[in-house]
């Protein structure tokens, strides 16, 4: 099975063409610009030179909300002017093959599944725990949407009160433990805002207090999603979770906040595709839904 997949992101975009789940070949571009008639012209030259055609679709993960049946962008937050796109049938048109879109989180989700941290489990969560946080959500081997196609959010967990989120409302998990907001807590704490050199220094007296708080709301929000999914597994992703140590801080303080009979069974791990699983999780698309009219 060979396929291409896409991922659209903030500063690039990443394709990659996937034959049986291992990348052979790659291509990416910078988004500069990100009006959509420019972002679709380029995925449509990537995918192209790639060998997107009648017997190799494309797959292509976007970074916002879309619509239950996956053909129209709702919201984008980063991207102007994508509301309402039918993003689908422009990119099939373009390129001359069939395309499946899917939340760039939810692909990320599909690629730990199909080659990385979840191969073999049917039950999953994905955190991408990077400038915000995202996520991916699998029950019985399938992304849960939700009935309006917006499930598996649990950058918006509401774990703290006060705290405003990018999102417009507030007291969300990213809105505390998002990559943006320790930055500005730092800032705030009289601290140089560089995440990687503050992880170097935790146990200074000065900086514990910011991973103290950080990582406390991350454990709530994982231990809800655990309590309300049980999933065989959690999988970490982005920027933050690379940082050494970073699971044996976290797992015992998710510990404290599960029930008992959720401690036993519970899995947290890192990602093993890193940048890769987004491009992997938007072919693997490709193999899960069917033709149309099939
Ligand atoms: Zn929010």
């Amino acid at each position: 099975m060979k396929a291409i997949g896409v991922d659209l992101g903030g500063h690039k975009i990443a394709a990659a063409f996937v034959e049986d789940g291992l990348i052979l070949d790659r291509l990416s571009e910078q988004t500069e610009i990100r009006e959509p008639e420019a972002v679709l012209e380029k995925i449509s030259l990537l995918a192209r030179s790639l060998g997107a055609g009648e017997d190799c679709p494309v797959g292509v993960g976007i970074p916002g909300m879309l619509d239950a049946g996956r053909n129209i962008s709702l919201q984008l937050p980063n991207f102007p002017g994508w509301s309402g796109l039918p993003v689908k049938k422009i990119l099939s048109s373009k390129i001359g093959s069939r395309v499946e879109i899917e939340n760039d989180a939810n692909c990320h989700a599909l690629g730990e599944g199909w080659q990385g941290a979840a191969v073999g489990m049917t039950d999953f969560i994905l955190f991408t725990l990077g400038t915000g946080i995202g996520g991916g959500i699998v029950v019985n081997g399938r992304i849960l949407r939700g009935y309006h196609g917006m499930a598996g959010e649990p950058g918006h967990l509401v774990v703290g009160t006060a705290e405003p989120c990018g999102c417009g409302s507030f007291g969300h998990l990213e809105g505390i433990s998002g990559a943006d907001a320790l930055e500005r807590q730092a800032v705030a704490m009289g601290l140089q805002p560089d995440l990687k050199y503050l992880w170097s220094k935790r146990d200074d007296p000065e900086v514990a207090p910011l991973w103290n708080r950080g990582l406390d709301y991350m454990a709530k929000g994982i231990a809800s999603a655990v309590h309300l999914f049980d999933p065989q597994a959690v999988i970490l992703g982005g920027g933050l979770s690379r940082g050494e140590g970073f699971l044996d801080l976290l797992r015992p303080r998710v510990n404290d906040y599960l029930a008992p009979p959720f401690r036993k069974v519970f899995d947290l791990r890192i990602s093993l595709l890193g940048n890769d699983a987004a491009t992997i999780g938007a072919a693997a698309l490709t193999r899960l839904q069917r033709p149309e009219g099939a």
